[in-house]
């Protein structure tokens, strides 16, 4: 994630005073990814503490599906505040944390029984998946992929694989943690068109890290979020289904960014016809409260005995109200069907900037998750992380909230809430543009 330049402190002296205080209060590791100090946003705008209002493309990163403040959440958060806040679940039980589980149960893609986990973070829901499909398989190794995203904690972050800024300085990392190349660029997989190929292609790269034998589990996300809007070819994603199920290991994807509608189908696996073994979900479903669940077969999830699993906080009443609330807003608001929609006017929109503009070295994305990728040069194609910035600067001047991605910081990517209407996508990317002409 890029830091942008400070606010004006004339034009916006709250802004200023805040990032201020901020700068000396919060530990710096935490990044600036925009200098924005928030008061209050619903939908897909977010005002600031001057009082200058933005259309939001980031959404908090993928969690705003249901836009910010939705009356429906709010609602249902007020609701459950005033009648149960917290017993840790195991302590007590409660109905809203058993109702989700039964919500997702029958929302997940793939075949029944399957059960589900309650827990806090995208970073956790890994973790737990993880730890699930050792307890299930009696193996030791995981198999990830370059350029992916799973977390800052030590599992998540040996799993993610993109060293500056999530890793340099952190280890030692946990064992038994393999990453093969990313095969979206890929150049031994550019042929590798079918199903069969893209196998050949996985135990290719196998064969110089891991035996087969000893893999627990392979975590995938069908799109790379932070390592910049990368798709995972559909038939590599069946390739891994079908490896998984012959060899006995676990498939886990990583739906922390891709799930809940952003891609234009419920889940991003689903592009793919194909179903997890166990996925990971967070970010989007409990719109902004501090949720995350893992999914899956019965039979797995079940592996861990009594005690193995669990969280004093993971599947907080409060949040759970929200989730419920969030998956009735779906229904309520075809919001999967507005994902299709709002990814077909972004991506016609970006294919007409990577025309208009040399910069633009490539347009892509799936659904609602739509990226611009910006190079020095088109051949070269050499990243340009400078001019990524610059867009994304003068499209906050302009009131357009967005961020960056990509190993080399160099994509712009769109988060905004699937709840955003027709004029604000229009006024964001119409920003937008004026953002590229402006950085030209
Ligand atoms: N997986 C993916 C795909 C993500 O995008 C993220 C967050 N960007 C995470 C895991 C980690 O989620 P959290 O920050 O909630 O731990």
């Amino acid at each position: 994630m890029s830091t942008t330049t400070g606010p004006d402190t004339q034009a916006s002296p709250q802004t200023a005073r805040m990032l201020a205080r901020r700068e000396q209060a919060v530990a710096r590791g935490v990044a600036v990814s925009l200098p924005i100090a928030a008061a209050h946003a619903a939908g897909a705008r977010l005002t600031d503490v001057d009082g200058r209002t933005y259309i939001d493309f980031t959404g908090g990163i993928g969690t705003l599906n249901v836009g910010h403040a939705h009356p429906k959440v709010v609602a249902a958060v007020e609701a459950q505040v005033r009648r149960l806040t917290h017993t840790c679940f195991p302590v007590a039980a409660y109905e809203p944390y058993v109702a989700l589980c039964e919500r997702l149960n029958a929302l997940v893609p793939g075949p029944g029984p399957k059960k589900t986990i309650l827990l806090n973070s995208g970073a956790e829901a890994v973790e737990n998946a993880v730890k699930i499909a050792r307890a299930a398989t009696g193996r030791p190794a995981v198999v990830a992929f370059e350029q992916s995203f799973h977390g800052r904690t030590l599992l998540g972050m040996t799993l993610t694989g993109k060293v500056h800024p999530y890793k340099a300085g952190f280890g030692p990392f946990a064992p038994e943690v393999y990453h093969l190349p990313h095969p979206y660029r890929d150049p031994a997989a550019g042929a590798a068109a079918s199903s069969q190929a893209w196998e050949d292609w996985f135990a290719e790269h196998l064969l110089a890290v891991v035996a087969p034998s000893s893999v627990a589990a392979v975590v995938v996300e069908p799109v790379a979020g932070e390592g910049g809007f990368l798709p995972v070819p559909p038939e590599c994603l069946k390739a891994l289904r079908a490896w998984c199920t012959r060899n006995g290991s676990v498939l886990v994807v990583d739906e922390v960014q891709t799930g809940f509608g952003r891609t234009g189908r419920m889940f991003g696996m689903e592009h793919a016809g194909i179903h997890a073994d166990l996925t990971a979900l967070a970010k989007s479903l409990a719109g902004g409260l501090p949720l995350a669940a893992v999914t899956g077969r019965a039979d797995l999830m079940d592996a861990p005995p009594v005690g193995g699993l669990g969280s004093t906080y993971g599947g907080n009443p409060v949040a759970c109200a929200a989730a419920l609330a969030v998956l009735d807003v779906f229904e309520s608001e075809r919001l999967v069907e507005r994902g299709a929609r709002i990814g077909a006017v972004v991506a016609e929109r970006f294919q007409r900037f990577a025309e208009r503009f040399p910069f633009i070295g490539e347009a892509r994305g799936v659904g609602a998750m739509q990226a611009l990728e910006f190079v020095k040069d088109p051949r070269s194609r050499a990243p340009d992380a400078g001019r990524a910035r610059a867009v994304q600067q003068a499209a906050l001047a302009r009131g357009l909230m967005i961020l960056t991605a990509g190993m080399h910081a160099n994509v712009l990517r769109t988060l905004m809430p699937l709840v955003i209407d027709d004029a604000d996508l229009e006024a964001g990317l119409g920003i937008l543009e004026a953002a590229l002409d402006a950085a030209r």
